[in-house]
């Protein structure tokens, strides 16, 4: 609080790092140099955690939604062609200026913030000029800003919300939904009740899963593939209707299929298919609107119905043969016999981040979660590199407010290699994280030592290798030993259960198991290909 002291000097680093507070910002992350280095020791002087980052992509992949006061995104940076970033970046921001003076500092990154978390939650940028850094101003003429209000709750309209209600009772092959708007609008308990009350199959997204437990009996994410395919209604919980949901198009889905659209998003409503039902609102509210018009009359979806008699078979079906791959003991392993001892090891409690292509595609299927807000997958463009990002900030939020959570951070050995060095960071700040490397020598896939040697007994690298292979048997743990953590090199699943069970009592210590696989292991046989121009 600046006022009353008007003959008072104050640095633009003060000013910019009171405005932030006072907008209850608690987690900086950042990359400094001069002079954006005293505006983050202004910032730790008011009490503000900053986190040192190593790579800029890593850093402005922060913080995350956990905590709705404290998740904005704001971007800045000391030097640059300021006019041209400004620009650049409101095509990919919510919002994004340069404040005039010092003095105007604290009403734009008041915006900002708000800009931030009202409606769709999004990245905003504010462009603070280097020499505003040190300039000296006036006490009185920063004027205070209040802290903006926390985000107000819209809810549907009334006849929508009648309609939904009616589709939903008179589908023959309902399907929820749950993608991360749910999430991220705290709507478990509705969402949950909604499902339990009336009994309906639902899919969580990637970070839609914990919303409902994984493990949940209506929970159909194992017959994915089949559940969007034949359900004659879905209702969309905060998810998009891209490329991961095949655009809500055949022959993924019913030509005929009819969607009710929960978003708070308007101008998301009716991207790619024309939904029956657009329930504009936050999905918490929307769902407690849902629930009071079921609730009218006694209905609920037949348990035994010859729907869920479909997706139970399949779950089961597709179970079997993913335990039929986790159990084969041939070695190297395979993806899914990784992915079930980690899974058998994993505390409920834990936080689950996951990059990497087939990583990430089949350890979704395999590792569970059981809370909301605990899964952060690399999102819609699939952007490499920013899972180490997801972790710290994981942790850190971990570390203030629910103590003894641990974070498990799981990478294809490509992914890892895009932020490696944030080990350091990690080490640095000591970070409950347990990183697990799944390493087939490359991207996709790679080669085994001995081809590889073939490869270039007569040709240089760079002629001969595919563009796919990483170097064979990286020694990835050796990142962390690097840096005072533990590492592990494992090859067998006795060797990874160990491991990962030393590192789990390790509370004190963060740990990187890297884990050799089969180079050529991929996924088991899909129904279905990505859906592109070429089959669409
Ligand atoms: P997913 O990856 O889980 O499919 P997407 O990022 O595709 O998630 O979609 C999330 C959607 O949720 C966005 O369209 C966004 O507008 C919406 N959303 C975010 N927060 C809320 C909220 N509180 N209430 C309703 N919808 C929300
Ligand atoms: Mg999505």
């Amino acid at each position: 609080n600046f006022a009353e002291r008007s003959e008072e000097q104050v640095s633009g680093a003060k000013v910019i790092a009171q405005a932030l507070k006072t907008q209850d910002v608690e987690y900086v992350f950042g990359i400094v140099g001069i002079p954006v280095t005293e505006i983050a020791i202004a910032a730790q002087q008011l009490g503000i955690k900053y986190i040192g980052m190593r790579n800029e992509q890593a850093a402005r992949s922060l913080p995350c939604c956990f905590w709705p006061r404290s998740h904005p995104r704001l971007g800045w940076y000391g030097k640059c062609k300021r006019e041209l970033l400004v620009e650049a970046c409101r095509l990919y921001t919510k919002f994004s200026a340069r404040p005039s003076s010092i003095e105007a500092v604290p009403f734009v990154i008041e915006k900002a913030v708000r800009s931030s978390i009202y409606g769709r939650p999004g990245a905003c940028y504010v462009d603070i000029p280097a020499d505003f850094v040190n300039l000296q101003v006036n006490v009185s003429s920063i004027k205070d800003v209040e802290r903006c209000m926390s985000p107000p709750i819209s809810m549907a309209e009334t006849s929508a919300v009648c309609t939904a209600a009616s589709v939903i009772k008179n589908a023959k092959q309902p399907l929820l939904i749950i993608g991360k708007g749910a999430a991220y609008a705290h709507a478990e308990e509705s969402i949950q009740k909604l499902v339990e009350q009336y009994k309906l199959p639902f899919l969580p997204t990637p970070m839609g899963k914990g919303v409902v437990p994984d493990n949940h009996p209506y929970c159909v994410g194992a017959a994915r593939s089949r559940a969007l395919q034949f359900a004659d209604v879905i209702v969309l919980f905060g998810a998009r209707l891209n490329w991961i949901l095949h655009f809500g198009l055949p022959p993924r889905y019913q030509p005929d299929v009819k969607f009710i659209q929960v978003d708070i998003c308007a101008e998301e409503l009716g991207n790619n298919v024309k939904p029956a039902v657009t329930l504009l609102g936050d999905i918490n509210a929307v769902t407690k609107q849902l629930l009071e018009e079921l609730d009218k009359t006694p209905w609920q979806y037949p348990p035994e119905s010859k729907w869920w008699k479909t997706l139970r078979e399949k779950m089961k079906s597709n179970e079997a043969a993913s335990k039929e791959l986790a159990s084969r003991e041939s070695l190297p392993m395979n993806y899914y016999t990784v992915f079930y001892h980690v899974q058998e090891q994993l505390p409920r409690d834990c936080f689950v981040v996951s990059e990497g292509a087939n990583t990430m595609d089949i350890g979704r299927t395999v590792l569970q979660n059981y809370l909301p807000r605990h899964r952060l997958d690399a999102g819609t463009f699939g952007t490499m590199g920013v899972g180490l990002g997801f972790a710290i900030a994981a942790a850190m939020v971990a570390k203030d407010r629910s103590p003894g959570q641990r974070v498990i951070c799981v990478e294809g050995d490509s992914a890892f290699g895009f932020s490696g060095m944030e080990v350091e960071t990690i080490c640095r700040y000591n970070l409950p994280i347990i990183l697990l490397v799944v390493n087939n020598n490359g991207i996709y896939q790679g080669f085994d030592t001995d081809t590889w040697k073939e490869m270039l007994k007569f040709q240089d690298a760079a002629s001969v290798v595919p563009p796919m292979c990483l170097l064979p048997n990286s020694h990835y743990e050796q990142v962390m030993t690097a840096f005072g953590g533990k590492g592990y090199f494992v090859q067998t699943p006795e060797e990874l259960q160990k491991s990962l069970r030393q590192s789990l009592a390790d509370t004190a210590k963060p740990s990187l198991i890297n884990i050799m696989i089969e180079p050529q292991a991929t996924r088991k046989t899909q129904d279905f290909h990505w859906l592109t121009r070429s089959n669409m």
